[in-house]
This record gives structure tokens, C-alpha cells and sequence, in this order.
């Protein structure tokens, strides 16, 4: 499904990424490490926000630097810190990504009643994004990740202050979606991964420190 081989990635003269390699089919795969490991610099490259400077990036076995943007759609992203738009519906926060990934007129309505769904936001399509709770808040800028149906959905940060309950939905949301689709969160709550991820990697200082399931990285201590 993804494979990256051996990628680096320098800012100027910093260097972020220093040779990360990982394979994922579709599951929930866990990205955790301290501040400035290159969490967010990794998910950036593989969603083509920043240049492909050495390594590889393949998606279905086609890399990504030969894709054309109808081809892209087969990403999604959802960055750290996600604005929907707070004036507008939520309905009408759908509509707009869907058209910023590429989905036609004809297709749009049925992507956003099934993703409405998915993230059990259906009774809140027509009121205002503002008035949302900060859980749906949050769904809903994973359903605007998620509406085009990415085989890969790389997730900054998806959890960052929601309570417990909430975090239990989107984790219940995320393994539903994963049946179909690499999803790959970073997080700093290993809670978050505990019963969802296939596997978690650890990243530090630009590398792939570990790689493993839950129960080995637990077992370390
Ligand atoms: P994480 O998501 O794991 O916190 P990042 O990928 O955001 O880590 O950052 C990795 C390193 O790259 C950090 O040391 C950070 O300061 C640096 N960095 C991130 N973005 C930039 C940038 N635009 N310019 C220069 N350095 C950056
Ligand atoms: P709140 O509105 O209290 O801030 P949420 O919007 O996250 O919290 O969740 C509202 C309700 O919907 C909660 O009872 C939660 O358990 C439920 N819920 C959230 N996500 C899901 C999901 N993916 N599947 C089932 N129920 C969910």
C-alpha cells in the first residue's frame, strides 16, 4: 500500500528526516516520539507539502513523484492544527474539501452523506461549525480529511484535547476506516494506540527508533 524507502529531508541546514523506511498495508499504524523527532516533517513529505529531497515515497507500488493529481486523491491528511470553517456549515465544510480533492459535482453528495455517517456528524450537517463540540470539532476535520476515501490518511495530532470519551469515538471511527486504508497518527498518548494499532513506530531525532506492536513497546517499559 505504502512504502517509504530511505527518506531524508533537511530545512536549510537541519537535518529532520535522516533516512526513515517503513511498509503499511491497511491498519492503524501509531507515530509517537517527543516534540521535533520529525513526526510532522515525515507526514508533510508523504502528502507532498514538502519536496522529495532523497528517498523514495511509492503508493501502490507507483511513486509519488510520477503522480498526477487525480492520482494524489488516494492521500489524505489532516494537519496538526486544522481549521474548519467556523461561519459556515458543516455540510458546507465537506462540500469545499471535497471539491479541494478533486471530487466531481456528481460524486460529492454521496461521499459527504457516507463520511456524515462514518463520523457520526449526519444530524449536524446544517448547523454551523462553530457550534460544535470540541469532539466533533475534531471529526469533522478528520471527515474532511477522510471524504474522498485516501487509501493512505496520515493524522496530526488527531486527539489533541478531547476528554477520554471523545478519544474513545475517533479511535472506534479510525479502526473502521482502516479496514480499507493505511491510517497513520501521530500522537503522544500511547492510550490512544493501545487497542487499535497494528503497529506503533517511534521516531527520534529524524529516525525510525522502533517498530513494533503496542505489547513490545509496553514491554520495554
Ligand atoms: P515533530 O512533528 O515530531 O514534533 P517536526 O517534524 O515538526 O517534529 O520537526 C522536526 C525538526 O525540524 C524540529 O527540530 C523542528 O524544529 C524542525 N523544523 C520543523 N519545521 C521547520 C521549518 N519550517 N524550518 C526549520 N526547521 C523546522
Ligand atoms: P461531546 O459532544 O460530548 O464533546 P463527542 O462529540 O466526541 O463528545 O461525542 C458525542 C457522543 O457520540 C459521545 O457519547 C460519544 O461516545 C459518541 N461517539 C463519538 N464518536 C463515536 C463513534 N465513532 N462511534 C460511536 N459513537 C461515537
Amino acid at each position: 500500500m505504502i512504502e517509504i524507502r530511505n527518506l531524508h529531508f533537511s530545512y536549510r541546514n537541519f537535518h529532520a528526516l535522516k533516512g526513515v523506511s517503513l511498509r503499511a498495508e491497511p491498519g492503524v499504524y501509531g507515530l509517537l516520539g517527543p516534540n521535533g523527532a520529525g513526526k510532522s516533517t515525515l507526514m508533510k513529505s508523504v502528502v507532498g507539502m514538502l519536496p522529495l529531497q532523497k528517498g523514495e515515497i511509492l503508493i501502490n507500488g507507483k511513486s509519488l513523484t510520477r503522480m498526477d493529481r487525480s492520482e494524489k486523491r488516494l492521500l489524505g491528511y489532516l494537519p496538526q492544527h486544522f481549521d474548519v470553517m467556523d461561519f459556515v456549515t458543516v455540510e458546507r465544510n465537506l462540500i469545499y474539501a471535497a471539491w479541494a480533492h478533486g471530487i466531481d459535482r456528481n460524486e460529492a453528495g454521496k461521499a459527504i452523506s457516507e463520511i456524515l455517517e462514518i463520523t457520526h456528524l449526519g444530524g449536524k450537517a446544517n448547523v454551523l461549525a462553530r457550534s460544535l463540540s470540541g469532539g466533533m470539532r475534531q471529526r469533522l476535520g478528520i471527515a474532511c480529511a477522510l471524504v474522498h476515501r485516501p487509501r493512505v490518511a496520515l493524522l496530526d495530532e488527531p486527539t489533541v484535547g478531547l476528554d477520554p470519551l471523545q478519544r474513545a469515538g475517533i479511535r472506534n471511527l479510525l479502526l473502521e476506516l482502516s479496514r480499507e486504508s493505511v491510517i497513520l497518527i501521530s500522537t503522544h498518548l500511547v492510550e490512544d494506540l493501545a487497542a487499535v494499532a497494528s503497529r506503533v513506530l517511534v521516531m527520534n531525532s529524524g529516525l525510525i527508533a522502533f517498530d513494533g506492536t503496542v505489547d513490545d513497546l509496553n514491554a520495554l517499559g
